[in-house]
């Protein structure tokens, strides 16, 4: 099988300063003609990219964790990707799956609907971007249970449009000067960490608590759907407490309301299984997928119990693109790689040695919270260790430094104080070893920083 992986080494190289000259002048050219309403986590621009390896304008080789969050699983250069989305190219682009049928729209449908958790008859709608698939599946609930409300949770983020913005919790960057939003939406607390910092154990019991008495306070039988991501992903990558999704689960059908898996960030084997929701044997009545689905093609689904699924009208869901063609060849190339579990075994091998590399550093510094995750879906959190304030500032410091060494962390969290690494499964063990060191030194470093800042301070006093 050729692939272009082979040509691009899989070694971290640093050319220039980063970023060097050829993506500084990029830079100064997309202000003239693109809005500043992007931001950018690292301003470099990319000529190639393959394996762990993302090649930018200057010949800097560096070394990838983000995957364009979590979307090249697979590798940005995957050749069954490749092969499938050429062979498509070739018979055609387009045609609109509401207009005229194609046959590869319903073999995705159809690996969704027998690998998605859940013992039912499923059905399939695809769209083309995590947004959608959420507002769909808010529209799909409604339909079928006549109910308008919607519950989520503290630290969620389900996208960028009017509802998903409604539905994510952080206001700065997503929310801010962007309302009004639809209402019918209420938060719920989780069972996760964040709790500990106000004092409070964050036990799957008293959070389960806490959601049923919001629900009951505000008649349960208002809720048309509940939607979770089974660890929440731009929150912080918050792993909730054992038997928080069970105990949701129960809820939801206690009170008749569609449980919703927003698995858009942890599903297609991100977390060492296909689906996230797995691990805690939870399945949700609908089940989103989007990111990594397609190997970077923009492709959207929401998965369910056919019932519900079949709700809505004929003509009700759809859109121009959703579904489009070439992106379901390029989820078959994606469904192919799965296929032979080397990339499941891949992500909990990632988590062995960043666990090796990052964990002992929450106890030998006095600046990290917590290191949590599952799978290839890894986290640092930065805090003060006595108080557990957030350290953002040392967040962005380490997030800085590793990237003018050559390696691509994203930040995260509703307190922008968590380093968040999401390695493409097919990243090679010393690439990943030699990004994490690169991680493990900065720490170091930052922590070094603090002690002397702190014993500088201990001075002046004296
Ligand atoms: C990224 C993300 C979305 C939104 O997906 P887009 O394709 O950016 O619209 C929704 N939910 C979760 C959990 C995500 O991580």
């Amino acid at each position: 099988m050729t692939s272009s992986t082979d040509s691009l080494p899989q070694t971290r190289h640093i050319a220039t300063a980063i970023p060097g000259p050829a993506s500084a002048a990029l830079h100064c050219k997309r202000e003239a003609h693109v809005t500043s309403g992007f931001g950018v986590a690292m301003p470099v621009f990319i000529n190639r990219a393959s394996g762990g390896i993302l090649e930018d304008v200057d010949g800097n080789r560096i070394i990838d964790f983000a995957s364009g969050i979590a979307v090249t699983s697979v590798g940005a250069v995957n050749a069954r990707v490749q092969a499938q989305v050429a062979a498509q190219m070739a018979r055609f682009t387009h045609t609109c799956f509401m207009v005229t049928e194609y046959d590869s729209f319903t073999q995705v449908a159809a690996w969704l609907n027998a690998h998605i958790p859940g013992d039912f008859e499923k059905r399939t709608a695809l769209f083309s971007t995590g947004a959608e698939a959420v507002e769909n599946a808010v529209k799909i609930a409604r339909a079928a249970t006549g109910r308008k409300r919607v519950l989520v949770f503290d630290d969620a983020y389900h996208g960028r449009s009017l509802l998903t913005m409604a539905m994510t919790a952080k206001v700065n960057p997503y929310k801010k000067n962007f309302g009004p939003f639809p209402d019918e939406v209420f938060r719920a607390p989780t069972a996760t960490r964040l709790w500990a910092r106000a004092g409070e154990e964050a036990t799957a019991a008293t959070a389960l608590a806490e959601v049923e008495a919001l629900l009951k306070a505000n008649d349960p039988e208002t809720f048309a759907a509940m939607v979770i991501e089974p660890i929440q992903g731009e929150g912080g990558f918050l792993v909730p407490a054992p038997g928080f999704l069970g105990g949701l689960r129960e809820l939801a059908t206690k009170y008749g309301i569609v449980l919703v898996m927003d698995e858009i960030q942890t599903g297609m084997g991100r977390t060492g299984k296909l689906f996230a929701s797995e691990h805690e044997g939870v399945a949700g009545d609908l089940t989103l997928t989007a990111k990594a689905l397609a190997g970077g093609l923009p492709l959207s689904a929401v998965t369910g119990r056919a019932e519900l699924m079949n709700a809505p009208h004929a003509g009700g869901l759809g859109g121009t693109y959703a579904g489009n063609p070439v992106a379901c060849a390029a989820a078959m190339g994606v469904f192919e790689t799965f296929e032979d579990g080397t990339l499941l075994k891949n992500a909990l091998a990632i988590e062995a040695t960043a666990r090796e590399v990052l964990q002992p550093l929450v106890h030998s510094t006095a600046i990290i919270a917590e290191f949590r995750g599952r799978g290839a879906m890894l986290a640092v959190e930065f805090a003060d260790k006595t108080t557990l304030e957030p350290r953002a500032d040392l967040a962005a410091q380490v997030a800085a430094s590793c990237h003018r060494q050559g390696v691509l962390v994203l930040v995260c969290g509703t307190y922008g104080n968590v380093i968040r690494l999401l390695p493409p499964l097919v990243i090679g063990p010393e690439l990943l070893r030699d990004g994490l060191d690169v991680l493990r030194e900065a720490i170091l470093a930052a922590n070094e920083g603090q002690s002397d800042t702190a014993s500088a301070s201990a001075l002046a006093v004296v």
